[in-house]
């Protein structure tokens, strides 16, 4: 059975931040971060719909010209989430061409700019040159920022000398069906069972009646005889923060108990005062973020290429502070 999520990073170690994430069922691409996207082929660049920018520095966004390049002959209509400042910085790239042969392209970018408190977002339209659209402001309730079908996309607001997002990804519950205890209840396989799991894994289930064969059943008590229910999985994306208590604060919660931490780790410790000047970790402290939230694993990136012939070091040294797999 395939995994439901293929995770790859967009360049070795060394090179410029990012991962691209694929959901094998549903067909949905993700990308945290748009470093240099030359390693990912064009195909995968298409398959992302939903892209999720940290910040604004240049080796975190220098990949938006590639994107913007592959998708815009297609009617995509690309998501871009970042921090606040987003809507600007993708608003002067697409300035930065002259569009006077794209009127009958259907190309769409909305751009979404994460505030502490709220959530602005504006569309630039192909077809109407990339102006920017009216801006609109909308709410958001606790940390999540865009709802998949089968998962939430949470994010918080970190320092890194400007405010940088840390994300999570966080799976629905997942159902399985015991296809014996449907045979043995006479329960033949149908639409209902699509409607029963997403019912599941909106969390509205309590009071929630399915209809089966012209017989209602409680959806709760009904799941509890022919399904087998486990917590969806969650993957964090982390980079560019200044280890400090503040960002360690805020970040903890929302990444704790993660299965896959994505971490930065900018420096050796060697470099711990580079580390600090400049608001980024080191692999200690990438180790130590990761045994601090208890998470499964952690992976290891965005390394400084002063350290190129040390690619070791970092494992090691991460590995030092947490005892699990790190890669
Ligand atoms: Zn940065
Ligand atoms: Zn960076």
């Amino acid at each position: 059975m395939l995994p439901p999520w293929n995770i790859e990073a967009l360049n070795p170690p060394f090179g410029d931040p990012g991962f691209f994430l694929y959901h094998n069922y549903s067909g949905q691409g993700l990308l945290f971060d748009l470093g240099d996207l030359h390693n990912l082929p064009p195909k995968k660049i298409l398959q992302a719909s939903h892209i999720f920018i940290s910040h604004g520095h240049i080796d975190h966004l220098i990949g938006f010209d590639q994107l913007l390049r592959t998708t815009l002959n297609r009617p995509r209509h690309l998501n871009l989430y970042g921090p606040p400042g987003i809507i600007e910085m993708i608003g002067h790239k697409l300035l930065g061409y002259q569009w006077n042969l794209t009127a009958h392209y259907e190309m769409l970018i909305t751009v979404h700019a994460v505030h502490r408190q709220f959530m602005e977002k504006c569309t630039f339209a192909c077809a109407d040159k990339f102006k920017p659209g009216s801006l609109i402001t909308y709410d958001r309730t606790d940390n999540t920022i865009f709802a998949g079908p089968t998962f939430l996309i949470k994010a918080v607001t970190l320092d890194h000398g400007t405010p940088c997002l840390a994300f999570t990804l966080n799976e629905s519950i997942q159902v399985n069906f015991r296809p014996e205890e449907l045979q043995r209840r006479h329960l033949k396989p149908g639409p209902w069972l699509t409607q029963m799991r997403q019912t599941l894994q909106s969390d509205t289930a309590d009071d929630t009646e399915i209809e089966v064969a012209g017989t209602c059943y409680p959806v709760r008590e009904l799941a509890g005889a022919i399904a087998i229910t486990k917590p969806g999985r969650k993957i964090a994306y982390v980079t560019d923060i200044g280890f400090n208590s503040e960002n360690r604060n805020r970040l903890l919660p929302l990444i704790a108990n993660a299965d896959l931490l994505l971490c930065e780790a900018a420096f050796l410790d060697s470099a711990a005062d580079k580390a600090e000047s400049s608001h980024h970790l080191t692999a200690t402290q990438a180790g130590e973020l990761a045994h601090e939230a208890k998470v499964r694993r952690l992976k290891l990136f965005h390394f400084s290429p002063r350290h190129h012939d040390l690619e070791k070091e970092f494992y090691l040294q991460a590995q030092a502070r947490f005892s699990g797999p790190v890669n």
